[in-house]
């Protein structure tokens, strides 16, 4: 496979050049490679691919069964729907089998290496981007690009510039700037004439105002969160939750994260009503109750808890519900058992907001997909201009599907944007 580069003037202009080595610059790359265009992958931080190693906890979940627009958010997330049906999850799976990465379904349809090791998501990309020959700079953080006579004039911050005919803008969003993405992309899509739908985190902790956080901080229990606003239930997720010293964390706060950001935006305060026991009907939890008040009557309200909640949770618990904490169990008025009952399924706490962009997952907002076209993922202002991952207006649910955004954007950008420089090179 020959590179194509052509000299325009005396300036050397690399064909393809894709700002951002993270899972889309690198899936774009791929895409490039193998329709038979070598790449230039520019990547600011010393190694491609670092977010990848972080993701799903060290495990990478790398997609989900079930990703299909419906799970992704935006101004419009029919958008995706081109993207994500040439190249879906199964077609994601094939790729990574034939690359050699083995994968596992979690129940509930998240998908993750056999081998629960993100390391070895990045490593088949790699091994698979020097087998086709892309080319990595890293430590080549791009500073300004400038588009005149259809060539992109691209300066770095270490001094070099390089030109190209055409760009892959994948230099993801503003969340977890640590590994990686510092929001600099968005001034390049401006930069260039884009617009930038402003930026906000989402799958991110919720901070909650509640004077018992730091006794519950590092307290983990199933259960279920339901956000509300106005009366109105917004979002309902169970599974795993945490408490913190701010609030709390775990899959079903991180969840909830995007739509409290748009409700703070819109100067309404939410709520969070937790749910101890999800899997009982507050009926039910109460006549559970009522039969240990029954079978435990000569215990401590304390003692008595032990073995149906978690045991830091108890004191805080019978403080909320005003029950003495050294009062037999037996001795229990039905109005303090209600009490309690209450607090079990649905202790509501007031969210004052979300963690910030450092402990974000993902970045809600970015360019303006209306500029896009889907299609292609060209851009409409810019001819040869092209975008791939979180650095657009979509973000997708918890799960997979963030990733799976990644890998569906990154192969039909860098797929279409091989196909503008072929037929180009045949049109000469
Ligand atoms: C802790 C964590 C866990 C996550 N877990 C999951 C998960 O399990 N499953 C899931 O689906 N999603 C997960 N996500 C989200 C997922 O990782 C991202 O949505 C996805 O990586 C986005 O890919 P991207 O290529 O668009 O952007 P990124 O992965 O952010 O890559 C962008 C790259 O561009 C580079 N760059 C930025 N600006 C410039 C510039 N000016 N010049 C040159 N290079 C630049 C950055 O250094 C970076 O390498 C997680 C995210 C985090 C932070």
């Amino acid at each position: 496979m020959a590179r194509i580069r052509e000299k325009v003037k005396t300036r050397p202009v690399d064909a393809l050049v894709i700002i951002g080595g993270g899972a889309s610059g690198l899936m774009a790359a791929l895409a490039a490679a193998e329709a038979g265009v070598r790449p230039v992958i520019l990547e600011r931080m010393d190694r491609v691919g670092k977010k990848i190693l972080a993701t799903g906890n060290g495990r990478c979940n790398l997609t989900h069964l079930s990703a299909d627009p419906s799970r992704y958010h935006g101004a419009d997330p029919a958008f995706t729907a081109p993207a994500l049906s040439r190249f879906g999850v199964t077609r994601t799976l094939e790729l990574f089998e034939k690359m050699g990465l083995e994968t596992k379904t979690e129940e509930n349809g998240r998908v993750f290496p056999r081998t629960d090791q993100a390391s070895a998501v990045l490593d088949v990309l790699r091994y698979e981007t020097a087998r086709l020959r892309a080319e990595e700079l890293c430590l080549s953080e791009v500073r300004t690009i400038e588009c005149a006579d259809g060539v992109f004039r691209i300066s770095l911050e270490n001094g070099h510039v390089r030109f190209a005919s055409t760009v892959v803008l994948a230099a993801g969003g503003r969340a977890a700037p640590a590994l990686g993405s510092n929001g600099s992309g968005f001034q390049l899509a401006r930069g260039l004439g884009h617009s930038v739908v402003e930026p906000f985190p989402a799958i991110v902790q919720l901070k909650l105002r509640e004077a018992s956080l730091r006794k519950l901080k590092g307290v983990k229990i199933q259960g279920r969160l339901d956000l509300t606003a106005g009366g109105g239930s917004l979002c309902s997720e169970s599974g795993e939750i945490l408490f913190t010293e701010y609030g709390l964390s775990g899959p079903p706060a991180l969840k909830c994260a995007r739509t409290v950001n748009n409700l703070l935006s819109g100067g309404r305060g939410p709520s969070v009503t937790l749910d101890c026991f999800p899997e009982k009907s507050a009926a039910e939890c109460l006549a559970l109750l009522e039969s240990r008040r029954g079978s435990l009557g000569y215990k401590s309200a304390s003692d008595g808890l032990v073995g149906l909640v978690h045991k830091r949770l108890i004191p805080v618990l019978l403080e909320k519900a005003m029950v003495d904490r050294d009062k037999p169990w037996k001795k229990f008025s039905d109005g303090e058992l209600k009490r309690l009952n209450a607090c079990l399924k649905s202790w509501t706490f007031e969210v004052i907001g979300t963690r910030s962009w450092l402990d974000a997952q993902v970045t809600a907002g970015g360019v303006a997909t209306r500029e896009i076209v889907p299609e292609t993922l060209e851009s409409k202002r810019v001819p040869g201009l092209f975008f791939a991952g979180e650095i657009m207006d979509v973000d997708g649910d918890s799960g997979g599907f963030n990733l799976q955004w990644a890998w569906s954007s990154g192969r039909l950008a860098g797929g279409a944007a091989a196909a503008r420089i072929l037929a180009a090179a045949e049109g000469n």
